[in-house]
């Protein structure tokens, strides 16, 4: 497997053909104007440019008369369109997401009936275009010339030395670093819509499984969407002491027929047949719990035609068409590595095996099988028994919250106190909490950030006409988490053009730092070590469990790469037999059971462009944020520390929060207390 950090291919036959010698031509001009000190930077400039050109922009002669007007040759020419263009980006962001909050509003907020113009207005982004506009009035050529694109291998090694002006300079150039044609954009959408739609309607009618006798585990009704609903239900079945097992067990042959395209291409969202996915008979359903047609006395169980691995490879094709447009990140592994996380592909891959093969998975594993009193099987690696205990039920906790939160406007009014509780000086509480606006919201709740000084944060909550329940404070106080966090990133960091967080992992588990917070927030006693501990291994056994299907994602990717005329049955065929060695290698030894294709299930596979490694990698950031946060004490001022660093990499951001780069052995400390907090070893 090659790795995503090799030197970029250059955009063979994108430029114009004129465009190494007029570029040769003009650096002779530009040196003799501005002295040979400059020649790095007009060397650099002109490549740049070149790389994106293309002939309707201009001939040679335009693209001389363009760099001779446009070259900053001088530092305070550079300063002032450094200067102006941080100011306009920022107005033009801040403006543009300030529309899209407003044209939003009435499908976000709880403000009444959603008309069908609303979500059509909603749905709409004024921004959409922006970038090519300013590729068409050279805009972007401006920056192009002026400010450098870099490789995520050069911010990395030369990076840590870097004044925060160079780092302010990379993310402006960073705005210009694609130019992908609309075509290549809408392919990539389609085969987005189409596979999201393929998953949407991935159901499995439960009732409707069968076994040999005929018997039905599953109520009537249940109707259960692949992946997220199936691991849902395994989970809950944990709490069914009678036929909890044996629903376990048919739930896993029935992700396993979804993983190996085994399963009958008629039971799909098919309430009108009965199944029984051990042997794969299927008969017109015996009994009816919806309105669906009843289907024909003939039927066929011919297995569903690889579609899965049709739409995953349909995701491929479309991502790989914007290659030759993304010089420095020339293929979506790269992308996804070397610009969405940051962090380059071996090293990630190297802080999950650190989790799965550590010493620790084992204990972990005799603790469960402890707890269960019988030997794993291979769906525990979905286990969710380690539950922190709590003092109150969810009835008095929504009874205290009730009280306390009338009203959304009740809740803005405590923010200032609940900041003085998580430790934030009086001053800062005030600060911050004016940088906040509660509106109520539609949904469960979320934050939305400014992306302008001059505008507020806003926290969406869910307040019902009985007042605020506990469920609905639990999310209040992580999305304030995320405009808190979002206030520091944008006020206080020393340049717009940095503003936020390294990626979402990053904001999430400052958010989660807040939510874990919150019943002393009410004013009650904090979680004790038995809940902080329960708490610990329940994430140490979800990171474990994602890290091995993130490998799966990873490694179907690079076989993709390597295989881009295979048909969909010879990428069915690679999928599961990756499944089945990355579950050989990490989990068999542990669940004494080889060849295992249940990695392979997750959704997110087929239509997310290798989303799944951000799952564990968040709960090692999260971890490490966490613990940094106990050995500070105080949260306020540690959590200002830490969101005013802004959008840097996230090795640069860790070491600047904790002393640390990204790692996995916060969590694996954490888990090493925790096995010894509940007796585990
Ligand atoms: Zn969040």
């Amino acid at each position: 497997m090659q790795s995503s950090t090799a030197s970029p291919a250059p955009a063979v036959g994108v430029s114009p053909a004129w465009a190494i010698d007029s570029a040769t031509k003009m650096e002779r001009e530009l040196v003799a104007r501005y002295g040979e000190p400059q020649r790095e930077r007009i060397e650099r400039g002109l490549q740049q440019v070149a790389e994106f050109w293309r002939a309707e922009d201009g001939d040679a002669a335009a693209f001389e008369d363009f760099v001779r007007a446009n070259f900053a040759g001088d530092q305070a020419t550079l300063d002032t369109m450094f200067n102006r263009l941080e100011h306009l980006l920022e107005q033009l962001g801040g403006h543009m997401h300030e529309i899209n909050r407003e044209f939003r509003q009435q499908m976000d907020l709880d403000l009444g009936p959603v008309l069908p113009f609303d979500e059509i207005i909603g749905g709409y982004d004024p921004s959409a275009h922006v970038l090519d506009d300013f590729f068409h009035n050279k805009l972007a050529f401006v920056v192009l010339l002026n400010f450098p694109l870099t490789t995520l291998d050069e911010r990395l090694k030369d990076g840590p030395s870097w004044s925060r002006r160079q780092w302010v300079e990379t993310r402006l150039a960073e705005g210009f670093s694609k130019r992908i044609p609309a075509e290549v954009s809408l392919g990539i959408a389609q085969a987005e819509a189409q596979s999201g739609q393929y998953i949407a309607e991935y159901n499995i009618w439960m009732h409707h499984l069968v076994d040999a006798q005929g018997q039905r585990l599953f109520p009537p009704k249940m109707r259960l969407l692949s992946h997220w609903n199936l691991r849902d239900e395994i989970k809950s079945d944990y709490a069914d002491s009678s036929a909890g097992l044996a629903k376990q067990r048919t739930i896993q042959q029935v992700m396993e027929r979804i993983v190996t395209q085994t399963i009958p291409a008629v039971v799909v969202n098919n309430p009108a047949v009965d199944w029984n996915p051990s042997t794969n008979q299927v008969t017109p359903a015996a009994v009816k719990d919806s309105d669906a047609a009843p289907a024909p006395a003939k039927l066929s169980n011919a297995r569903e035609p690889d579609t899965r691995y049709t739409m995953l490879q349909k995701t491929f094709l479309a991502a790989k068409q914007a290659d030759p447009y993304s010089p420095t990140a020339p293929t979506l592994i790269a992308r996804r590595f070397d610009e969405d996380r940051e962090i380059p592909e071996p090293r990630v891959r190297a802080m999950l095996e650190q989790v799965l093969t550590s010493p620790l998975v084992p204990q972990v594993a005799k603790l469960i099988e402890a707890r269960l009193k019988r030997p794993l099987e291979p769906f525990d690696v979905w286990y969710n028994g380690f539950r922190p205990g709590s003092q109150f039920t969810e009835a008095q906790l929504d009874e205290m919250v009730a009280k306390k939160y009338p009203t959304p406007q009740a809740y803005q009014q405590d923010i200032p106190n609940l900041l003085l509780k998580l430790g934030f000086s009086p001053e800062r509480a005030q600060y911050v909490a004016g940088h906040i606006q509660v509106d109520p919201a539609r949904g469960s709740g979320h934050a939305m950030s400014a992306e302008m000084r001059s505008e507020k944060a806003h926290l969406r909550t869910r307040v019902e006409k009985s007042g605020m329940n506990y469920k609905g404070f639990n999310i209040a106080v992580h999305e304030m988490g995320h405009n808190v966090e979002q206030t520091f990133s944008l006020n206080d960091v020393d340049h717009t053009l940095v503003k936020g967080v390294p990626n979402t992992a990053f904001t999430e588990a400052l958010a989660f730092v807040f939510q874990g917070h919150d019943l002393e927030l009410l004013g009650l006693p904090a979680p004790d070590a038995k809940s902080q501990a329960e708490k610990t291994l329940n994430d140490f056994w979800g990171t474990y469990e994602i890290a091995g299907v993130a490998l799966v994602d990873m490694a179907v990717w690079h076989w993709m790469y390597d295989h881009p005329h295979a048909s969909p049955k010879e990428l069915n065929d690679a999928t599961v037999q990756i499944s089945r060695d990355v579950w050989n290698r990490y989990y068999a030894p542990i669940f004494q059971k080889k060849d295992v294709v249940l990695l392979g299930v997750y959704s997110h596979m087929i239509d997310s462009f290798l989303y799944l490694p951000d799952y564990p990698i968040g709960h090692l950031i999260a971890f490490q944020i966490e613990e940094q946060m106990k050995k500070a004490g105080a949260i306020g001022p540690e959590f200002e520390r830490m969101a005013k660093m802004g959008d840097v990499t996230p090795d640069l951001w860790m070491e600047n929060a904790t002393g640390k780069p990204v790692g996995a052995e916060a969590l694996l400390e954490a888990t090493q207390k925790a096995l010894a907090a509940t007796g585990g070893r």
